[in-house]
C-alpha cells in the first residue's frame, strides 16, 4: 500500500487570478481552434467542446443544431445501422460528429458493418469508450481500430494518468478522454472508491500528451465531466486541456434528449449515467447481475433552449479570455494562474443549471 501525500485539485478548489490584458472587448477572444493530430492526417477547425456519448445529449438532435456552432457531438452507442443510414441522408458535416463504440465483440462488429457499408466516412472522429481505460484489451483494441480507420481521429478513455495517456497514445489514439468519476450522473467514486480530482488529472495527462508529438502533430486530451459551470470549462482548458467534454450542461433544454416530466406544475428532463440501472435496462434489456449500477438517474428543471446557453457559455469563455489576457483558448494555460481556495468561498461551484440559478 502507498499513499500520495500531494494535494490534488478539482475545478472547485482554484480560481483563475486575472491579469494586466491588452484586449478591448470581449469580441477580441477567438473561440474556434485548429488541430492537426499525431496519428489522423486530418486537420479540424471549431469550437473545441463536445456533447458526451449520452443518451440525453449524444443525438441525431443535438449534432444537427451544434454542428452550426461548429461544436462536436458524440453520439451515443445506442443507434443502429439503418438510424445512421437515415441520418445521414440529411446530414453531412463530418468534423462534427464522433460516432462511439465500446470494447465488446458487438461493438467492434458494428464498426466493421460501418465501415463495410460506408458510414463511417460520415464521421470525423471515432470515440473508443469504456470505463476503465487501464485494461491491458483497451490498447488492442485502440490499435486494432487504428489499422482499420487509419485516417480518423480516434479519441479513447478514460483514463486519469499520465503514463496511461502516453500509453493510449503510442497504441493509435489522436486524443485521450480524461475523466474517472468526476461525471454529475456517475456514481463511480462512490460505489468503488476509485478516481482522481479532475483538475488535476487534466494538468497531469495534458502535459504528458503534448509530449508526444512528430512533424504532424502531437497528442491532445479531452477534459470529460465534472464541469458543472461555465468557469469549469474555463479552467479546463487553463489546465491544458484541448477540448472539453460534457453532458451535464447540454441536458436539460428543449432541445436535449430524455423525456420531460412534469412534477407539481414544474417542467423537468430526465439526465442519466450511460451506467445507470435505466440506460442498462432501456438499451441492453437487462442489467448484467456482475455489474452495480454506476450512474444514476436524475430528473434536471426544464432550462429552456439550447441556443440560449451556448451564447452564455461564449459568452462567458471570451470573458475568462479578456480577464486572464488570452486572445485565443489555445492562449488560456499560457495566461493561466490558478489560486487555490477555500471551496466554501467559491462561489463557482453552485450549479449553473440550478432552479434558482435560472429565475
Ligand atoms: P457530466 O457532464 O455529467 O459532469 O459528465 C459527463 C461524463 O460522465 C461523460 O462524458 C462520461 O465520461 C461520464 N459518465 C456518463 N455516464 C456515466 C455513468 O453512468 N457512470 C460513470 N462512471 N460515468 C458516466
Amino acid at each position: 500500500m502507498r499513499i500520495e501525500e500531494d494535494i490534488k485539485l478539482d475545478y472547485q478548489d482554484v480560481l483563475l487570478k486575472p491579469k494586466r490584458s491588452t484586449l478591448v472587448s470581449r469580441k477580441d477572444v477567438e473561440l474556434e481552434r485548429e488541430f492537426t493530430f499525431y496519428h489522423s492526417p486530418k486537420k479540424w477547425k471549431g469550437v473545441p467542446i463536445m456533447t458526451a456519448n449520452m443518451a440525453t445529449c449524444g443525438t441525431f438532435e443535438l449534432a444537427k443544431l451544434l454542428s452550426e456552432y461548429k461544436l462536436i457531438t458524440i453520439l451515443h452507442k445506442y443507434y443502429t445501422v439503418e438510424q445512421y443510414e437515415e441520418f445521414f441522408k440529411t446530414y453531412n458535416n463530418p468534423d462534427y460528429v464522433g460516432f462511439s463504440i465500446g470494447m465488446r465483440e458487438k461493438d467492434l462488429e458494428l464498426l466493421d458493418i460501418m465501415i463495410e457499408k460506408n458510414l463511417i466516412n460520415n464521421f470525423s472522429f471515432i470515440c473508443l469508450d469504456v470505463p476503465n481505460g487501464y485494461l491491458e484489451k483497451f490498447a488492442e483494441t485502440i490499435r486494432d481500430v487504428r489499422k482499420k480507420c487509419p485516417e480518423h481521429i480516434i479519441i479513447a478513455g478514460n483514463v486519469v494518468s499520465n503514463e496511461m495517456t502516453e500509453e493510449l497514445i503510442l497504441n493509435g489514439a489522436d486524443i485521450v478522454k480524461v475523466g474517472i468519476g468526476p461525471g454529475s450522473a456517475c456514481t463511480t467514486r462512490r460505489m468503488t472508491g476509485v478516481g482522481y480530482p479532475q483538475l488535476s488529472a487534466v494538468i497531469e495527462c495534458a502535459d504528458a500528451a503534448h509530449g508526444i508529438s512528430n512533424a504532424q502533430g502531437c497528442g491532445l486530451i479531452i477534459a470529460d465531466g465534472g464541469q458543472v459551470h461555465p468557469s469549469c470549462v474555463a479552467k479546463a482548458y487553463c489546465a491544458g486541456a484541448d477540448f472539453n467534454m460534457f453532458g451535464s450542461m447540454f441536458s436539460g433544454f428543449e432541445e436535449s434528449g430524455g423525456e420531460t416530466i412534469e412534477k407539481n406544475g414544474k417542467k423537468y428532463k430526465e439526465y442519466f449515467g450511460s451506467s445507470s440501472n435505466k440506460a442498462m435496462i432501456d438499451f441492453y434489456g437487462k442489467k448484467d447481475s456482475h455489474r452495480a449500477s454506476e450512474g444514476r438517474y436524475t430528473l434536471r428543471p426544464h432550462k429552456g433552449s439550447i441556443h440560449d446557453f451556448i451564447q452564455d457559455l461564449f459568452g462567458a469563455l471570451r470573458s475568462t479570455g479578456t480577464y486572464i489576457g488570452a486572445k485565443k483558448i489555445k492562449e488560456f494555460t499560457k495566461r493561466a494562474t490558478f489560486v487555490r481556495v477555500s471551496r466554501q468561498l467559491n462561489t463557482s461551484n453552485e450549479r449553473f443549471d440550478t432552479e434558482s440559478n435560472n429565475q
